[in-house]
């Protein structure tokens, strides 16, 4: 009975600083370590998401895409490269790479839309959509530059 909750706690929680004692995730206490990455983690900050070696107590090991109802659509036609989705994203779920935008991590994504809000284009270079939409049918329904009005 004792292995089987260690082996539980194993699969779910996490190790106790300074020894083997393993317990869920519903028993931590102060001090507790939860270690981001498995192995040497030495540069890991230099190196690709994808390249990481992530342990399954990282978030990034984990999808919340059912979570969604809208997803934000990117229209690389319209990007300016501005960066701002990028640094607004409160998950990291934008993908850039060499100050160039690439389009949304769906993995981790919550569709909040704060990308949408504070991309400056006209028109915007992402736009929510139903999570159920085509990518080919909402870029064919993007809409055209908004004129400025006359005052
Ligand atoms: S909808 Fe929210 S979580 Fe998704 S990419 Fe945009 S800012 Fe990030
Ligand atoms: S905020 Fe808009 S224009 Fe700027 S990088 Fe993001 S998608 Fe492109």
């Amino acid at each position: 009975m004792q292995d089987l909750k260690l082996k539980a706690a194993e699969k779910r929680g996490a190790h106790q600083l300074g020894g083997d004692n393993l317990v869920g995730w519903d028993e931590v206490t102060q001090g507790i370590v939860l270690t981001s990455f498995d192995g040497d983690a030495t540069g890991v900050s230099h190196k690709k998401a994808e390249e990481r070696n992530y342990s399954d107590f990282n978030s990034y090991t984990a999808t919340v895409a059912s979570w969604r109802v809208m997803k934000p659509v990117f229209n690389i036609d319209v990007c300016i490269d501005c960066q701002n989705c990028w640094v607004w994203c409160p998950d990291s779920s934008i993908l850039s790479r060499d100050k160039q935008m690439l389009g949304i991590d769906y993995d981790h994504c919550k569709g909040c839309e704060v990308c949408v809000e504070v991309c400056p284009t006209n028109p915007k270079s992402l736009l929510m959509f139903s999570e159920y939409e085509d990518l080919g049918n909402a870029l064919a329904s993007w809409p055209e530059k908004k004129k400025k009005e006359k005052k």
